[in-house]
């Protein structure tokens, strides 16, 4: 693999779709330990409130 392959497929495994399906907004993760989900906070409140309520309801 040429050294251009190496540095494209880490970008693209930095690129990643928000964990918030009713969003799908692309979440573009330059952390280093790569532990970002949400494209932008209130998406990890929305599924955080969510999993919430299923909890008490199910
Ligand atoms: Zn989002």
């Amino acid at each position: 693999m040429a050294m251009t392959d190496v540095v494209r497929a880490d970008e693209v495994g930095r690129l990643s779709i928000c964990a918030d399906d009713t969003c799908g907004g692309v979440v573009v993760d330059l952390s280093r330990s790569r532990s970002r989900r949400f494209c932008r906070t209130a998406c990890g409140n929305r599924v955080s409130a969510a999993t919430h309520r299923a909890r008490r309801s199910g």
